[in-house]
């Protein structure tokens, strides 16, 4: 079932009842799938509401549209009127559970053609309910059909909408095949990630996941992962996976704003490891739902109170 999604949205430079919030069928955004998006949690802390590594979401938007060159993003945006934006929104709407806040920069020029440059742009932003994208109680997983998109065609690293129909290809092949969620290998065969979700393993005590030159989305979550795990001790790798190491894992598990941390029982018809949640994934995904809930004081620096 799809989420529920709250009323007023951010649009252009005010808010407005989402049904009116449109771009047109002639921008390139429809044309092409010409926008840059990302995708923030807001969540009820002991402190009230806050979004979880604003900047580093903004600084991801500011990266996908500087390699995809919309260059009419930066100039026009800067951190503190994305902060407010997104201040506004919240406090418009109100809500009093965890949701998530969709921000995106559609290219809205009129039939523009194949490029990108000093074209117009308008921000949207958008709540809604923070409900997972993948199970939590034990994901079953299915190699794509599809391979991922190599950096050298349309660049992981680029959250552009345009690009999300290969997750929808890979996706839609998990779902008709009665998986939950897929896992794209690159162009040489590696694991990259999932439709919407970094990946780790664990092998040995060793956390490993795909390194940043594997095809991958840089995720938020995949960096918050990393960083806590070297503060706990737990030995951090990132290199490039084989399909098979994720077959003999102790554990598997994935991450990101819409994954939350769901551990995988489940790949290509073979169980992983014991087929319940790994020591490693449950202590990862406890302090990670308390940073988020500012409930761990050593990470309060990534909340913005909202
Ligand atoms: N990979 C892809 C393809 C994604 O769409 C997402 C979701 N944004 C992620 C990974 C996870 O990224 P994050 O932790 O920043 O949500």
């Amino acid at each position: 079932m799809a989420s529920r999604i709250y009323e007023k949205a951010y649009f252009g430079d005010r808010l407005v009842p989402l049904v009116d919030a449109h771009v047109s069928v002639a921008s390139s955004a429809v044309l092409y799938g010409l926008s840059v998006y990302t995708v923030f949690p807001v969540c009820m802390t002991v402190k009230g509401r806050a979004a979880f590594r604003l900047r580093d979401h903004y600084q991801r938007l500011v990266n996908s549209a500087r390699i995809i060159g919309m260059d009419t993003f930066e100039p026009a945006w800067s951190y503190e009127r994305f902060e407010k934006a997104a201040r506004e929104l919240v406090a418009a709407n109100g809500p009093t559970e965890d949701v998530f806040v969709r921000a995106t920069v559609h290219v809205h020029e009129l039939v523009a053609g194949t490029r990108s440059r000093g074209l117009g742009i308008t921000m949207s932003m958008f709540i809604y309910e923070a409900k997972p994208i993948v199970p939590q109680d034990g994901a079953r997983l299915k190699t794509s059909v599809w391979r991922r998109i190599p950096d050298f065609s349309i660049p992981s690293r680029a959250k552009v909408n345009g690009a999300y129909v290969n997750s929808v290809l890979g996706k839609q092949d998990a779902i008709d095949s009665g998986y939950d969620d897929c896992i794209f290998l690159n162009v040489s065969g590696h694991v990259c990630e999932l439709s919407a979700a970094n990946i780790f393993i664990v092998r040995d005590g060793t956390l490993i996941t795909p390194d940043a030159t594997s095809d991958i989305l840089e995720g938020i979550n995949r960096k918050t992962i990393l960083e806590v795990a070297r503060v706990l001790g737990i030995p951090t790798i990132e290199r490039s996976i084989d399909l098979t190491e994720l077959y003999v894992a102790d554990e598997v598990f994935v991450c990101g704003t819409s994954a939350f941390i769901a551990f995988v029982k489940e790949i290509d018809a073979r169980a992983i490891g014991a087929g319940t949640m790994g020591p490693v994934a449950a202590r990862l995904r406890k302090v990670h739902a308390d940073v988020l809930h500012g409930a761990n004081p050593a990470y309060t620096k990534y909340l913005t109170s909202i």
